[in-house]
């Protein structure tokens, strides 16, 4: 399985690299082998890449990977469509949108491959978040994790919400949505990292990766998660304490 993971140098903060970490952890707990390209400025796209992950970053960080990730938007928008996987936390879900107006009013040219904007607004939306979603029909989630941005992500015609905020401000504080989904690609505000207190989540980009580059959706045997379990459990708790929208 080839994941490729974009601007590592550049698109990482809350410990957004720790999604990485299970998902190749997990992927090789099952006998699966994970070949991670880190992919830089200027770096070809690899075509073949089952899961393409980018987290989240300041605008600053932000605009450096702007332009190079906008080029790239036909070439992922055409892997989205053929079921490649695409995990896009916060900064890198905002610039695989249409484009970013950060809060000095600039607009960065986002990859175009989820239908949505964002512009940023002069309060962070800052704190703990557990959002309800339905990856698979009939499977409802609960998702627990941390948000930090100063961006207010506005969805357009035709696009999927990821989830609907339970607890949390989400997508722009007012919709009571986060996220977005398209096909078998995710993207969200949700840090923390946020694949260790969601392993059914990371389970679930697993499977279609696979399924991506041999045809077959794998079933995965569950792995003992008490820990995983334990950290969605302590994030949930402290997302409902922290009640919803402004
Ligand atoms: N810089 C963006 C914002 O403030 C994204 C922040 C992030 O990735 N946490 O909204």
């Amino acid at each position: 399985m080839i994941l490729a993971h974009l601007y590592p140098e550049y698109l990482n903060i809350y410990a957004d690299r720790g999604n990485l970490a299970v998902l190749t952890g997990r992927a090789r707990r099952r006998g699966i082998d994970v070949d991670v390209r880190e992919i830089g400025l200027g770096d070809a796209t690899p075509a073949d890449a089952d899961l393409f992950y980018i987290g989240g970053g300041q605008d600053r960080e932000q605009a450096l990977i702007a332009p190079d990730l906008a080029s790239r938007g036909p070439l992922l928008a055409e892997a989205v469509a053929a079921g490649a996987v695409v995990l896009a936390v916060c900064g890198g879900y905002q610039l695989l949108g249409r484009y970013y107006r950060d809060r000095t009013g600039t607009e960065q040219h986002g990859a175009g491959v989820f239908p949505l904007h964002t512009v940023a607004g002069d309060v962070r939306l800052i704190g703990d978040v557990l959002i309800e979603c339905e990856l698979d029909p009939g499977e409802r989630w609960a998702v627990a994790g941390f948000e930090n941005h100063a961006g207010r992500t506005i969805l357009e015609t035709g696009a999927i919400p990821l989830g609907r905020v339970v607890a949390g401000l989400g997508n722009d504080g007012q919709s009571g949505l986060e996220g977005c989904r398209l096909g078998n690609a995710i993207g969200t505000y949700l840090h923390g990292p946020l694949l260790p207190r969601n392993p059914q989540v990371a389970d679930w980009l697993l499977a279609r990766a696979v399924e991506h580059r041999t045809g077959e959706r794998p079933v995965f045997a569950p792995l003992p998660d008490e820990l995983e379990r334990e950290a969605h459990a302590v994030s949930s708790a402290r997302a409902r304490s922290r009640g919803g929208r402004r």
